[in-house]
């Protein structure tokens, strides 16, 4: 390296170690599921269960045992469960940027419960997304049709509203008339031509 260009290279270090992570931080808040820590959210030690109200944390690694257990057992086994931060109040969700939605899956980082979603069929739910994407790739499950990627998470997480608000019902209906025809040991090779 040349000394007239050491300048511009601390500037890109700076942008890129510095500027850029700090920009994402505070503009794109999902990337906190990747240091919770840092909006007062604790963690387990053991589980990766996170809280705002410590006084749920009983309850939220019931909820998750509960999840994983359902999921690896009924589709399959999850290579390694995610990080999934239980949020009781909806500044928690907020900090997150939850917005109107009850739950989200960030990547194959973590998932975000909100307050309505401390409920077993939506934690399975985020937790089949995370399996989608172990399984097909999370770039691919991006890209996928929203008919199998939300039918799969709303049918086989044993959702009880029926029917789900459209365009959901209409989803699971496409996506369980697919399972129906194609046996449980090829759904993933098959996942992949769609
Ligand atoms: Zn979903």
């Amino acid at each position: 390296m040349n000394n007239a260009k050491r300048p511009a290279v601390q500037r890109l270090a700076l942008l890129r170690f510095v500027v850029v992570p700090l920009a994402a931080w505070v503009l794109v808040k999902p990337v906190r599921v990747l240091a919770p820590g840092l909006v007062g959210i604790a963690c387990g030690a053991e589980a990766p269960v996170c809280v705002d109200d410590p006084q749920r944390l009983q309850a939220a690694n019931a909820l998750h045992a509960e999840a994983v257990a359902f999921v690896s057992n009924t589709i399959a086994p999850l290579q390694r469960p995610p990080r999934v931060i239980f949020c009781s109040t909806n500044a928690c969700a907020d900090s997150f940027g939850l917005g109107a939605r009850s739950a989200v899956t960030i990547a194959n980082w973590g998932i975000v419960i909100g307050p309505r979603a401390w409920k077993p069929y939506y934690v399975r739910h985020e937790l089949i997304h995370v399996l989608q994407g172990q399984r097909l790739g999370v770039m691919r499950r991006l890209f996928m049709p929203t008919w199998f990627v939300e039918g799969m998470a709303y049918g086989l997480s044993l959702d009880p509203r029926a029917p789900l608000a459209e365009p959901w019902e209409a989803h699971r209906v496409r996506f369980n008339a697919w399972a129906a025809r194609i046996p449980r040991d090829q759904w993933w090779q098959e996942a992949g031509k769609l």
